[in-house]
């Protein structure tokens, strides 16, 4: 594996966004259980590495947690398990207390920090994700540092976007960032739980350096362990890796924790563990579609529908559609299924679910026929439609 990747990456880093974990900027101090707080002095120290960033002329976009844990801590709430609106009481009176921190400490550094939160429904809708994309933009033209969460005091658990590794993947193609740094309480991923004891005659766990494809293996390793202070564990973090390297963006996995870390990295070390397949596949728009759409409903597929959009670049007609599963509209996103019932791409559905139903398996002409004055040749056009590996 190329050991200079990570010197690749820097030689072309114009712009960085830096997912914060709430472990990171989090107190550790025993016995307080869940209701450890905000640690002001992590905050002042990302504020200090941001500054650093900045001043190698790289622009850093920051998606930083911790929202549900301050609030948590400012309530004095060391249940594990919150209702719905207990989360987002929580999230509100964390949010701003994360900001006013984040404000105090970047101000400090000569630098303003603009709050932006975003739902699922503001990247869902084209029109909305364009339009926080501006905004974002504005905000770096004028020098300031956005910082994103999810806007959890108004998001129900089915429309949450459910955890900040996913939303940083998102934001890193929605501005084009040629790298997503996901800061945790982990050096990376390792051949096994580093966390667990290794059985007589088996290898220790080591820190992976770099992952080229995520392989069923490399999600197995993830497994679905999670730290009760954050949302995401090991396995979002692979998942959002795949998002990002599916646009091309380099996806490093970096212990927040050790304040080194991000110096380590922006010095050519090799640090962490690094996500990149290095070709671009999707173009932002089926980006969008592949990995930021919810699908409301999958079409399951024959053989040779699958090989003609697999292989054969072509649109999906409605004779190779074998099944059709959920309830959607048109213009709404679905998965396209294999007969292994294996996920092969997503797209952007012309038809609503119930008509899709009725011409299912039928030749173009019969459907034409059918629908003469709303027809379309394709359930997807080709446009609309983004393969997933
Ligand atoms: N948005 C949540 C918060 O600020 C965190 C989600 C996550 O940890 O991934 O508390």
């Amino acid at each position: 594996m190329p050991s200079n990747a990570r010197k690749n990456i820097l030689k072309n880093l114009k712009r960085v966004v830096i997912k914060i974990g709430s472990s990171v900027i989090s107190h550790h101090e025993p016995g307080k259980g869940l209701t450890q707080g905000l640690n002001p002095e992590m905050v002042l120290h990302y504020a200090k590495k941001i500054k650093m960033i900045v001043g190698k002329n790289c622009q850093p976009i920051i998606v930083s947690s911790g929202a549900i844990m301050a609030g948590r801590a400012r309530l004095g709430i060391n249940r594990e398990f919150l209702s719905i609106p207990e989360k987002q009481a929580c999230a509100s009176i964390g949010q701003s207390f994360l900001m006013h921190t984040y404000e105090k400490k970047l101000d400090k550094q000569g630098l303003k920090a603009a709050q932006i939160l975003l739902s699922h429904d503001d990247l869902g809708n084209r029109k909305r994700y364009l339009n926080a994309k501006h905004t974002i933009e504005t905000l770096i033209d004028y020098g300031v540092i956005p910082i994103i969460n999810e806007n959890d005091t108004v998001t129900v658990d089915e429309i949450k976007i459910g955890d900040n590794d996913t939303l940083s993947a998102t934001v890193a193609s929605l501005v084009d960032a040629q790298a997503l740094i996901i800061l945790s309480d982990v050096n990376g991923l390792y051949t096994r739980d580093p966390g667990q004891r290794v059985p007589k005659g088996e290898a220790p766990a080591e820190l992976i350096s770099q992952v080229n494809r995520i392989t069923p293996e490399i999600e197995k390793l993830a497994g679905k362990t999670t730290n009760r202070l954050a949302v995401g564990g090991m396995y979002t973090k692979i998942l959002s890796a795949k998002k990002t390297m599916n646009s091309g963006i380099p996806c490093l996995l970096l212990n927040g924790l050790d304040k080194k870390s991000l110096d380590r990295f922006f010095d050519g070390e090799e640090v962490g563990t690094l996500f990149w397949s290095n070709k671009r596949k999707f173009g932002s728009r089926k980006h969008w579609i592949a990995h930021t759409l919810k699908p409301q409903g999958s079409l399951l597929l024959d053989p040779g529908a699958c090989r003609a959009i697999a292989k054969g670049g072509k649109s999906l007609l409605p004779a190779g559609i074998k099944n059709v599963e959920g309830k959607f509209e048109f213009g709404n996103c679905v998965s396209l299924l294999n007969e292994k019932r294996k996920e092969i791409g997503r797209g952007l559905v012309n038809y609503n679910s119930s008509n899709l139903d009725q011409i299912k398996g039928m030749k173009t002409p019969a459907v034409r026929t059918l629908f003469s004055d709303h027809f379309y040749e394709e359930v997807i056009h080709r446009d609309d439609l983004a393969l997933i590996e």
